[in-house]
């Protein structure tokens, strides 16, 4: 058997993750899965790649486990899977590297205090990283753990697009602008430099619309403004997060309906985006298949907001050569695509309606000026690339 990379991305319901073969260097996807449903009735489910179940675990409702009790059937499964010499390193998606962590790090106690210390700036999302972490660290103390930052991507934004106009000092505190999904944006632009590197260093913009949702602008390759900032709320509409807000509004929150700040984060998080003005569902599919014109109205901003911000975004970077959708909206909402396509027909972009409904990767016509394309995003891929390398890295 090769040496094998696990990917793991933790949250604060599931742990995805992913195995990897990595023979002579180059790597090859054995398995997906995820623990699912931590709080309440925990799964754990690990898939071939032509979808047969390979495992399937269920606890009874009520089972309260800790990432460690949930993480040991994991790495056990894995052992039995690959044989015990085999897994040679853990890749984790950190959802924050502050301004110190630009790239893949290999975890030690001084790292893992460094990625401590940023649990203020991701409060909802670096703690489930490092829980897992530590886990690993405990189940298995010596296997090889890597950090892959969902903010390492921007890093080098111009210093202008890191700023929000408050004090210095608070800047100063690490209160600027960070953008996240960076390993998804880092894995679409390395596929559209497959395709076309000429396109790959023009002004290309791509739309990660999951249930977490952003855009990137790139240029050359690299990211140079990104609707995500300081945190994981800004920008467009998503499931449950509100996306930009006027900052007045949240002052009115606390002020006029004497919201505490736990009530605020509960409300822009979980309870608004798409789920808060539809009132239904934060789930795009459900949305789309009803009548309620509360549902219409929720996939209206979301379309509306999408596209302002494209046009933001077009206008940092000058123009726009090609558009990318990706997640789940992007890549299955032939709807949301057509109806943005259209209201940003002024950038020249033509959609091919029938491309657009087959799903196809190629969507703009052969005149549209901006290349159009639907493509699937892949951050496990990413991060066992990059733990792969770091690896190498540090072993040569
Ligand atoms: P996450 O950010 O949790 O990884 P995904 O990338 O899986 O999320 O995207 C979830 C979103 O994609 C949901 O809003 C879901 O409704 C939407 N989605 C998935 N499939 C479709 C589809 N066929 N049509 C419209 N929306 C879809």
């Amino acid at each position: 058997m090769p040496e094998a990379i696990l990917t793991l991305n933790a949250g604060s319901s599931s742990i995805k993750f992913a195995l990897y073969e990595c023979p002579a260097g180059a790597r090859r996807l054995v398995s997906r899965g995820a623990i699912e449903g931590i709080g309440a009735a925990p799964t754990f489910t690990a898939l071939a790649t032509d979808g047969t179940v390979l495992e399937d675990k269920h606890w009874a409702t009520g089972t309260h486990l800790d990432h460690e009790d949930l993480l040991e059937p994991l790495l056990t499964w894995v052992t039995s899977h690959l044989g015990e010499e085999n897994l040679v390193a853990v890749g984790h998606r950190i959802v924050h590297g502050g301004s110190d962590f630009h790239s893949p790090t290999r975890i030690d106690d001084t790292v893992l205090a460094a990625l401590e210390k940023l649990v203020p700036l991701a409060p909802l999302h670096q703690p489930h990283n490092i829980a897992a972490v530590k886990a690993i660290g405990s189940l298995r103390p010596g296997l090889p753990q890597v950090a892959c930052f969902d903010t390492a991507f921007h890093h080098d934004m111009p210093a202008v697009a890191t700023r929000l106009a408050l004090p210095r000092i608070y800047a100063e505190e690490g209160v600027r602008r960070y953008g996240f999904h960076g390993l998804s944006y880092e894995y679409l632009i390395a596929r559209l430099r497959e395709l076309s590197p000429g396109l790959a260093d023009g002004r290309v913009i791509a739309a990660h619309l999951g249930n977490g949702a952003s855009l990137c602008a790139m240029r050359n390759g690299r990211s140079i403004d990104t609707t995500m900032g300081f945190s994981t709320l800004d920008g467009l509409v998503m499931g449950t997060r509100c996306g930009s807000i006027d900052p007045g509004a949240l002052l009115y929150l606390q002020q006029a309906d004497g919201l505490r700040a736990a009530d605020v984060e509960r409300v822009l998080y979980h309870e608004s985006g798409l789920l808060g003005v539809s009132g239904i569902s934060h789930d795009m599919r459900i949305l789309q298949a009803s009548e309620d014109p509360h549902a219409r109205e929720a996939i209206e901003l979301f379309v509306y907001r999408l596209v302002k911000h494209v046009g933001a975004l077009a206008s940092v970077l000058g123009g726009l050569d090609a558009l990318i959708f990706s997640a789940g909206i992007g890549e299955h909402s032939a709807g949301v695509r057509a109806a943005v396509c259209e209201r940003l027909a002024w950038l020249g972009i033509e959609c091919d309606t029938a491309a657009n409904t087959r799903h196809d990767s190629l969507i703009s016509t052969s005149r549209s000026p901006v290349r159009v394309f639907v493509m699937a995003t892949d951050e496990e891929a990413m991060i066992a690339e990059h733990t792969a390398r770091a690896m190498s890295t540090l072993s040569s």
